[in-house]
């Protein structure tokens, strides 16, 4: 059995217009990346904006839990845009490479633009590149009911794609799934505004819940396929503690795979890289892609290089985490870059989770876990 030991921190310093990654010997792993005590390496950057939402899925926020009362986060306590690029470039520095943003439904931040133009102005640090390049890929995950507003002003900022979530064609189903009548024909037009403004490959992302959407896997896959988009179907999640998730409502992944081949056939693909969560099909006619996220029935945790950064300002280094580290403190009280990188590296050489793989083996307790509307997915 091997045993892992954490890596000592990593401070990052300044040197004139950059922040590298410190060069000292003893400090530097063997590819220059921030690692875990499992090994894994800091890849990629979720961006949580803001908490709220205009839809309320019944997965991710119950009507009944996210009212009026729920305490959602005001909005002097959010990070500023200017903030989180602070908090961004000292990810970048210590290798992240993958920026997403997301929520809550992100396109509700007022003026969102101006934070993907910071974000786009972030230069990544000597060393190994993106899939764009010497820039971190910058995404978005969205609902895409403002998609048809935003996506031209997005686009023109500097985004590079969005992943959109839908979960249902048939117009019924989808109204009752988001919980405040919102038709899919209106999301269907944001993909098109996406695909018009130059956002793609778009992805389309759509949890399966067995009884409720499982009949809308076929209808879905026929509707995307040949279209360019990415559909990916992904496994319900036991995640935040307001859901109240059951296995039985999980459809594995392996059955979705058995309805497309049946439906049309498919063969599978090599990952994109290392970590990547979607395993990959295509149709073997040519007709595109297709994936799937198994959280439940196959575990990634094991090459998961995921930060996630709350609207507050917390680093989160699970989605099935209970508390996370804050950096709004921190820079609020003036600490330098230096100060700042180090705090994150302490906490992720520290980080051993991997709650997927030990569900089912140990119990944890659920009360207390982060939602997914508030740390984004
Ligand atoms: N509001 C945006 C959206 O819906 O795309 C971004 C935030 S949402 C929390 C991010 C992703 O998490 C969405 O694709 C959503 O479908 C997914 N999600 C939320 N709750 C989930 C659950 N319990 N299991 C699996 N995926 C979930
Ligand atoms: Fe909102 Fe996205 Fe959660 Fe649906 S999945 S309630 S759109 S945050
Ligand atoms: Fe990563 Fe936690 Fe999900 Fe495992 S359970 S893949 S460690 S976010």
């Amino acid at each position: 059995m091997t045993t892992f030991m954490p890596h000592p921190i990593i401070p990052i310093i300044d040197r004139r217009d950059h922040v590298v990654l410190a060069e000292e010997a003893s400090l530097a792993t063997p590819d220059g990346r921030l690692r875990d005590v499992l090994d894994r390496p800091l890849h990629d950057l979720r961006i949580s904006v803001t908490d709220r939402c205009n839809f309320r899925c019944t997965y991710c926020m119950p009507k009944d839990v996210f009212d009026r009362d729920h305490p959602y986060v005001p909005h002097r306590n959010l990070l500023t845009f200017e903030e989180i690029a602070r908090v961004t470039r000292a990810f970048v520095a210590h290798g992240v490479v993958k920026i997403r943003l997301t929520g809550g439904e992100p396109l509700l931040r007022k003026d969102l633009e101006r934070l993907v133009a910071m974000l786009a102005g972030i230069e990544l640090p000597p060393g190994p590149a993106s899939a764009s390049g010497r820039k971190p890929d910058l995404t978005l995950t969205t609902n895409g009911s403002l998609l048809r507003l935003k996506a031209k002003a997005l686009k023109a900022a500097g985004l590079e794609r969005v992943t959109v979530s839908l979960d249902a064609l048939d117009d019924r189903r989808f109204r009752a799934m988001n919980d405040v009548d919102f038709p899919v024909a209106d999301v269907l037009d944001g993909i098109d505004a996406a695909a018009d403004a130059g956002l793609g490959p778009i992805k389309i992302n759509m949890v399966v819940k067995r009884g409720v959407n499982d009949d809308q896997i076929e209808p879905m896959a026929e509707r995307f396929r040949g279209s360019g988009h990415i559909l990916r179907f992904i496994e319900y999640m036991d995640v935040g503690a307001s859901n109240r998730w059951k296995l039985d409502e999980v459809v594995p992944s392996a059955e979705v795979v058995r309805r497309l081949n049946a439906l049309h056939p498919v063969e599978p693909l090599s990952a994109n890289y290392a970590g990547e969560v979607a395993e990959r099909w295509r149709y073997t006619d040519g007709h595109g892609e297709v994936g799937v996220i198994s959280s439940v029935t196959q575990a990634f945790c094991g090459s998961c290089s995921r930060a996630r950064l709350s609207p507050e300002g917390s680093l989160y280094t699970c989605l099935f985490g209970n508390h996370g580290t804050d950096l709004r403190s921190l820079l609020r009280a003036g600490a330098s870059e230096r100060q700042l990188a180090t705090a994150i590296a302490g906490v992720w050489s520290l980080r051993s989770d991997r709650y997927s793989e030990l569900r089912g083996v140990r119990r944890v307790a659920v009360d207390r876990r982060v939602e997914m509307s508030y740390i984004g997915g």
